[in-house]
């Protein structure tokens, strides 16, 4: 309800925020996948973590399916940006179905790690979140039991691993780049021969969302996010806010989500946006405060990304 009298307000807008490459590209993708054979269009699990862009696709003629076992063999089908067990595209292949991966690149680079250090009999431990679609993904690169997951520094202290002097890590790309740090070096500490990433496969959109939140979390009151509630990088971005000195943050998926009566009396508000939240929403969020407060805008830019993924080669040729 707009207000006669509002109260001023300092909307301090992080930059970078929202989309990053992987999920422009994923999101892409499906629209190219409809356009070259029509709809439907099967994908499978949510294409990025955001229910208003997965319901934009399914308006399309995207059809989303938690398994492949859920699709038609004369259909084609999108896996999502945060990667596939090895197994997914294996049985598309065995019935012929017509696959698109659209794993972010910088899924697929760590994939690839995973597989050469297996190759080169080290036992992986990968830091990641239990049952999240990329850790799933991951592990899923090589044979079951072969790697290890962990996702505290204590969880380090319990592993048993076959040889000390043959162990590698990974980690998932969206997790706090903080938390992560400390995990990592307590695996130095316990594996002082462990191979890894020069630092962690922390991807670039990650890292730089939650540097943009550590400049602004000095500054104010509280913190809205929008992003859903699944999605990894949006909710590290909640808790990066507490721990830069942010009392209150929140995650919202659209306006009807703000808690307004938590945003009472303040005078200092910060907005960004997870990997996967679209700018319309960001937009949508910041129209809903100025409802409320009388705003100055002010952005801050700790980092510029001009950074772009090519589309898979099978919808760059004109259907057969
Ligand atoms: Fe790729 Fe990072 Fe975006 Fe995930 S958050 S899709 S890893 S760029």
């Amino acid at each position: 309800m707009p207000m006669t009298t509002r109260p001023p307000l300092m909307l301090y807008l992080a930059a970078p925020r929202g989309f990053c490459a992987g999920v422009d590209r994923a999101i892409q993708i499906v629209e190219m996948a409809l356009q070259k054979w029509g709809a439907p269009v099967y994908v499978r699990h949510e294409i990025v973590h955001n229910r208003y862009v997965v319901d934009g696709l399914r308006a399309k003629g995207a059809v989303f399916v938690e398994e492949l076992s859920e699709c038609p063999d004369d259909r084609p089908v999108v896996f999502s940006a945060h990667g596939v067990p090895k197994s997914v595209p294996a049985e598309a292949t065995s019935r012929q179905m017509i696959a698109v991966d659209a794993t972010c690149p910088l899924v697929t680079k760590v994939h690839s790690e995973a597989a050469r250090h297996h190759t080169n009999g080290l036992q992986l431990i990968y830091i990641g979140h239990e049952g999240h679609p990329e850790t799933v993904g991951t592990m899923g690169q090589l044979p079951q039991g072969e790697v290890l997951l962990v996702e505290t520094p204590e969880d380090v202290a319990g592993l048993s691993v076959r040889d000390e002097t043959k162990l590698a890590f990974a980690t998932q790309t969206t997790l706090s780049v903080d938390d992560t740090a400390e995990i990592v070096e307590a695996l130095r500490a316990r594996f002082p021969a462990i191979t890894g990433p020069g630092h962690e496969d922390i991807c670039y959109a990650t890292t730089n969302r939650q540097a943009a939140v550590k400049a602004i979390a000095p500054k104010i009151d509280a913190l809205l996010v929008v992003g859903a509630p699944n999605s990894s990088n949006s909710k590290r971005l909640v808790e990066v806010g507490r721990a830069a000195g942010c009392s209150y943050a929140q995650l919202v998926q659209r306006a009807g989500d703000i808690d307004w009566r938590a945003l009472e009396g303040i005078t200092a508000l910060g907005v960004t946006a997870g990997a996967s939240a679209p700018e319309v929403l960001i937009n949508e969020v910041i129209d809903a405060v100025r409802d409320r407060f009388e705003v100055t805008v002010e952005l801050v830019e700790t980092a510029v990304e001009n950074i772009e993924f090519k589309v898979p080669r099978i919808l760059r040729v004109p259907a057969a």
